[in-house]
């Protein structure tokens, strides 16, 4: 492609800052970014308390986070913040040890003893019946292929052939009952379904094991992980000073119309001109939201095949909500609180998060989904009250929220559009409008799968 070609990135968050960045590695400067917030980093936002900043979304990453290490480079800076512990909790505010080896334990959890087993198997059963399944994205695992950038920090292109990628598809409960490794959900559950990404009856395996890979999953569990002294929003931010063209923020886009090879935008009253487009933005919302995020298909001209296939698109519905405590009321560290976990608990309080474990007077954030796609939604008001009693059932009662959002999280399809090759379908169709898709429903919703993503997209089309 013509190193001048006008790109027009939409989207400030993680997925549309490292598109801008690595087309500037690859030679093209002829970009802009527009960002609909005041802001940068999308879902990677970490607000001010008391001279210390809280997070509000992303908190972590691992060390395979390659794409995020590559803007760690690209601005000279690290993951510097604090380190991460947690402890468990039962519904009732125990305190509870659920995977110590003890003998009351066991006599309790007699699966404790099968669990380690499964564990090795099922480490195992990745690298062997499923090779292939832990590269960025989605093309060909409905059609039994591979196709790709290795997870190392050289990122080898592969592909190959291996049929049985095709199980990705299925729910990842189904998943692990048919390879026999029921108990290791017991493991993933904790950095999956209390980070909001859903519900293992629901989900397809594909999503929970792009994004917990077997080493990744091992990090979690040896707290082997990363974060930003000042959030994780800072990366975004820096990476947006460091880039030719910084994101041009309270963009309002009304309007995009793609004809004569070329991308005619409306933002904020102006029409622009663009040789392509890179999406990053939701490409499709099923209701209407409170904070005016709309999809794609509702101010492009989209097309029928555009709008069939995101029409498939949904999203869970995760809370967040800053509390903060009297002094004597904080928590002393993070809780999981693995009973409400499960689709009956649906609307309470699954994780905790003390940031800041050498301060009271900091802000404590609190996590609950509220929608499972065969039960009612459960609304926000209803989920927030849920939530602040499950505090007050924990020991740790909070009087005041100072932040909340509810957030357009973790866009994904289900198992039948999934199996139905709805991934390749939309790759099929990128660069066919002079518009490319990218962002978290294409490959995962996290920072470095959303980042990765871009850089593949640029590899690959740029
Ligand atoms: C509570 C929470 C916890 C999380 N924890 C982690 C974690 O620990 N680790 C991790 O790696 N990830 C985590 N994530 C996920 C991570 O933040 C996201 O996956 C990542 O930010 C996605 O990047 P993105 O650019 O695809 O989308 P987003 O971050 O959503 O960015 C999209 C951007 O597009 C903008 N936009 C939307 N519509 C328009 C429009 N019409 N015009 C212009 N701009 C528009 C938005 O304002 C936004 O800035 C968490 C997220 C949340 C909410």
């Amino acid at each position: 492609m013509d190193k001048n070609t006008r790109i027009c990135i939409i989207g400030g968050g993680p997925a549309g800052l490292s598109a801008g960045m690595y087309l500037e590695k690859k030679g093209y400067f002829n970009y802009s970014i527009l960002e609909r917030q005041d802001r940068v980093g999308g879902k990677c936002w970490s607000p001010h308390y008391n001279g210390r900043r809280y997070e509000m979304g992303a908190i972590m990453g691992v060390p395979s986070y390659y794409a995020v290490h590559d803007v760690e480079e690209f601005c000279g800076i690290t993951h510097d913040g604090p380190k991460l512990n947690r402890n468990y909790k039962d519904a009732s505010g125990k305190v509870i040890e659920p995977f110590a080896r003890t003998l009351g334990n066991i006599i309790k959890n007699p699966w404790l003893l099968k669990m380690k087993g499964q564990l090795k198997k099922f480490g195992e059963l990745l690298e062997t019946k499923y090779k292939g399944y832990d590269l960025n994205g989605h093309r060909g695992v409905a059609e039994g292929r591979y196709d790709g950038y290795a997870v190392t920090p050289g990122r080898e292109r592969v592909e190959g052939v291996n049929p049985n990628l095709k199980d990705l598809a299925m729910p990842f409960k189904d998943f692990c009952e048919m390879n026999g490794v029921p108990l290791v959900q017991k493991i993933w559950i904790g950095p999956f379904t209390s980070f909001g990404y859903g519900y293992f009856d629901e989900i397809p395996a594909a999503y929970v094991l792009k994004y917990l890979d077997y080493q990744t999953c091992m990090n979690f569990v040896k707290v082997n992980l990363w974060t930003w002294k000042d959030g994780t929003q800072y990366i975004w931010e820096q990476l947006n000073d460091h880039l030719k063209h910084p994101a041009r923020l309270n963009s309002t886009i009304t309007k995009v119309e793609r004809h004569d090879g070329k991308v005619f935008v409306t933002v904020n009253g102006q029409v622009e001109e663009y040789d392509k487009v890179i999406v990053t933005a939701p490409l499709y919302i099923p209701n209407k939201r409170d904070d005016g995020q709309k999809g794609m298909v509702e101010y492009f001209d989209a097309r029928e095949d555009e709008k069939t296939l995101f029409s498939k698109i949904d999203y869970e519905r995760y809370d967040v909500q800053a509390f903060l405590t009297k002094p004597e009321n904080h928590p002393e560290i993070s809780y999981y609180v693995f009973d409400n976990m499960v689709p009956k608990a649906l609307g309470h309080l699954m994780v905790y998060y003390r940031r800041w474990r050498d301060e009271v007077d900091q802000v404590i954030t609190t996590y609950a989904l509220r929608k499972h796609k065969n039960m009612p939604e459960i609304p926000y008001d209803k989920c927030r009250k849920m939530v602040q009693d499950d505090l007050e059932i924990m020991g740790n009662p909070a009087e005041k929220v100072i932040n909340e959002w509810s957030v357009y999280y973790f866009p994904h399809v289900f198992t039948e559009d999934y199996a139905a090759g709805w991934y390749d379908k939309v790759e099929a169709m990128q660069g066919k409008y002079d518009t490319y898709y990218a962002g978290e429903v294409m490959s995962f919703g996290d920072m470095d799968e959303t980042a990765e993503y871009s850089r593949e997209l640029v590899e690959r089309f740029f």
